[in-house]
């Protein structure tokens, strides 16, 4: 099977709302008038975002899984996206599970596959994903302001955990791994909450290298700063996570392990955001209409940093730093 073949018989697909899709020099996009287009890409290498012996149709799913939840933090409804691939050899069962989960989640979000470019080389996955979003209504990281409340959907660590029982620095029971797994492996992106927040969150952005470093942009790009409070964030924790935690009770792993998780877990692929404490009822009205649970945590304030309090208003030091790909080892082996 040759370049073109493999891209006739697994990437080629009758588009329905682009004007054109895969086999010619471009794709053509229609944005419905008065929708300004949101773009972004996202690349897996593997070695360093995922393990290479991943199942192939998780790792399908998760390739555009994260690119998603770009379009989700900005309140994007999804479009299209584009698939470059580098692939060591041409695998045919490999290339029929990676486009099985790719195309599951693409259609699960009407999202279609209009191009991309495909070539030999260490197995490498980056998708350009393309969604619209009413002209001048995207959730942006810079519109923070102090006296906003801050929240995070859904809960934290669960894939963070994962990747410690991957690396062999963990060991969980088969099942709870499994399911922790699954949060790695195959994250839901909150489209949903993401749209249903328009005109409500003054900020937003998708937690993909921990709460802590992504909450950082937002303060950052909003010239603010943030008091956090650490009992409403232990309450994010993932089941898993938790009854690690639970189990690992009185040993030295415990409250380490809870903070790590739900403060600087990565690859969550929640949403947080700001919104003014006026609109806390319209915050709980998108939650429920998205079927998104969401936790108040905190308090933009005017002052620049991220302070983080205890129950008592005490501040607790914090160790965890967040995820940077050119400060930290890699996270695979
Ligand atoms: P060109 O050489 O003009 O860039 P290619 O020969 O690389 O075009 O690709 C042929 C067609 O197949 C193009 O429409 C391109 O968008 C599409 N394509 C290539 N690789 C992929 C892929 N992995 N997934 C989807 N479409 C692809
Ligand atoms: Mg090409």
């Amino acid at each position: 099977m040759g370049e073109f073949e493999l891209i006739a018989r697994y990437f080629t697909r009758p588009v329905r709302r682009a004007a054109l899709g895969v086999g010619d020099d471009c794709a053509l996009l229609l944005p419905a008038a008065g929708m300004q287009l949101a773009v972004s890409s996202d690349m897996l290498v593997a070695g360093r975002h995922f393990f290479a012996d991943v199942a192939p149709h998780r790792l399908g799913h998760k390739a555009l899984a994260v690119n998603l939840s770009d379009l989700a933090a900005c309140g994007a409804r999804p479009l299209a996206f584009t698939l470059a691939l580098a692939l060591p050899r041409i695998d045919e069962p490999w290339l029929e599970g990676f486009a099985r989960g790719l195309l599951a989640l693409a259609d699960a979000h009407g999202c279609e596959l209009v191009g991309g470019d495909t070539t030999q080389g260490p197995l490498n996955i980056c998708i350009t994903v393309f969604g619209e979003v009413p002209a001048g209504q995207a959730l942006l990281r810079s519109n923070a302001r102090p006296g906003d409340d801050i929240y995070v959907s859904g809960n934290l660590g669960d894939a963070r955990l994962a990747l410690l029982a991957l690396q062999g620095q963990l060991a969980l029971p088969a099942e709870r791994l499994e399911r922790a797994r699954q949060r790695l492996e195959q994250p839901a992106p909150r489209l949903a909450l993401g749209q249903a927040l328009r005109g409500i969150a003054s900020s937003a952005v998708d937690i993909s290298d921990g709460l802590l470093g992504d909450l950082g942009h937002i303060l950052q790009a909003s010239g603010v700063g943030a008091r956090i409070d650490t009992r409403s964030t232990m309450g994010l924790i993932a089941e898993s996570a938790y009854e690690t935690c639970a189990t690992c009770a009185g040993s030295p792993l415990d409250p380490e392990l809870v903070q790590q998780c739900t403060l600087a877990g990565g690859d969550d692929y929640e949403l947080a955001f700001t919104a003014a404490p006026a609109l806390r009822a319209a915050v709980a009205a998108a939650a429920q209409a998205s079927a998104t649970p969401v936790t108040r945590i905190g308090l933009v304030q005017a002052r620049p940093g991220l302070r983080l309090v205890d129950a008592q208003g005490q501040p607790v030091r914090q160790r965890y730093a967040s995820f940077d790909h050119f400060a930290s080892p890699a996270p695979t082996p």
